[in-house]
């Protein structure tokens, strides 16, 4: 392993494989010598690269490094880790992540700080000076980070150095960050400069970029996928939000599945269909669901039907509200479940389609009041 002073090395750019230089595996390791002359009495760390099993040090790191920069509240800390753990887990096997991890070599291997690099396409475009091509990937450092205690001892330098060692490595040109405060001079020192990146954050909009919202979060969940999950505790008839719709489909303007948009997450509101925004889009189905889709005219709003309490999964009967839809198998872990989503409120057993009966909407009891009125004048 690649053994570093608390000092780090003296800089020298054209020696990409200089000590502070990573080890990918694979790597031939560095001979007796070289270790010995840059180990101090001084505590020392190393710097190695980062597996499956840092993943959860990666993601502790990401968390505390927005804390630091204020840009994370609490509340939302357990959200960003979660999902950044579940796209490292994705992303760290592909190669579209590598990432590096400081060890102490004082306390057996506890990790002090890391680095870590995405890889994305790129469309070619020309390097600068305008005869050449830049073809990518482009690679953005990201998640720099070195715990207090370490700080100011070129633990950042020696991790980066490893980031820009390798990157040259694999011939990747062009390599982008975002500075913080605390950063900016280590990265200008490394020969970043500024360039002249703008960016839009959409108003009002909860993006699919994941921002948490107040009232409910997105995680995996026991019944498929992701799922929608109470923030904070709901009572009995509580409104938890309003659903977002990004549009109307349409037969000029289907789904367009190269974009991500699905069919499992559209509705299909007085003969129209809509496709949901998220993270009203993740709420899953059950056949015994906590809440239930009320209209008011256009919109449509998540109410609770039971108490909710906070970390409960939110869910609703997709079987409510619509007919001749598909079904398919359920998984809902509901004592009634049905085993199956049927797709028609009128398929549903007799009990449960007068249990469901106050919360249909008023036009799906317009185009169906014939089949309705046979209901409530039933045995
Ligand atoms: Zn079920």
């Amino acid at each position: 392993m690649t053994r570093l002073t608390d000092r780090g090395l003296p800089i020298d750019r054209a020696r990409p494989h200089a000590s502070a230089g990573g080890r990918r595996p694979g790597a031939p390791d560095r001979n007796e010598d070289e270790r010995e002359a840059v180990t101090h009495s001084r505590p020392t760390f190393e710097i190695v690269a980062a597996t499956a099993a840092d993943i959860p040090v990666i993601t502790r790191h990401r968390v505390a490094m927005f804390r630091d920069m204020n840009e994370l509240q609490s509340g939302a800390e357990d959200a960003l880790a979660r999902a950044a753990a579940e796209c490292l887990a994705k992303a760290l096997p592909l190669g579209e992540y590598l990432g590096w991890v400081a060890r102490s070599t004082a306390s057996a291997s506890a990790v002090i700080g890391g680095a870590g690099v995405q890889l994305r396409a790129m469309l070619p475009r020309p390097r600068p000076g305008g005869a050449e091509l830049e073809v990518g990937p482009e690679a953005v450092v990201l998640n720099v980070y070195v715990e207090p205690s370490w700080r100011r001892r070129g633990v950042a330098e020696a991790l980066m150095r490893s980031v820009l060692a390798d990157l040259e490595t694999r011939g990747v040109r062009r390599v982008v960050l975002h500075a913080s405060d605390a950063g900016r001079r280590l990265y200008e020192r490394l020969g970043f400069v500024p360039t002249t990146e703008m960016r839009l954050t959409a108003p009002g909009t909860p993006a699919g970029a994941g921002q948490p919202t107040p009232d409910v979060e997105v995680r995996s969940s026991p019944i498929e996928g992701l799922g929608l999950f109470a923030a904070r505790p709901f009572a009995p008839g509580d409104r938890i939000r309003r659903v977002t719709v990004v549009r109307e489909v349409t037969p000029e303007a289907p789904l367009r599945p190269e974009l991500g948009e699905r069919a499992d997450h559209c509705d299909y509101p007085d003969g129209k269909v809509v496709l949901i925004g998220f993270p009203d889009r993740h709420i899953n189905h059950s056949c015994d669901p906590n809440a239930h889709v009320r209209y008011q005219g256009a919109a449509a709003e998540f109410i609770a039907r039971r108490p909710i309490a906070r970390g409960d999964e939110i869910t609703c009967d997709y079987n409510i509200n619509i007919s001749g839809g598909t079904a398919w198998p359920c998984h809902c872990g509901a004592a009634r479940c049905l085993g199956t989503t049927v797709g028609d409120f009128f398929r549903l057993p007799l009990a449960v389609q007068r249990e469901y009966r106050p919360l249909l909407a008023s036009w799906f009891v317009r185009r169906h009041a014939d089949a309705l009125a046979a209901l409530d004048e039933g045995p």
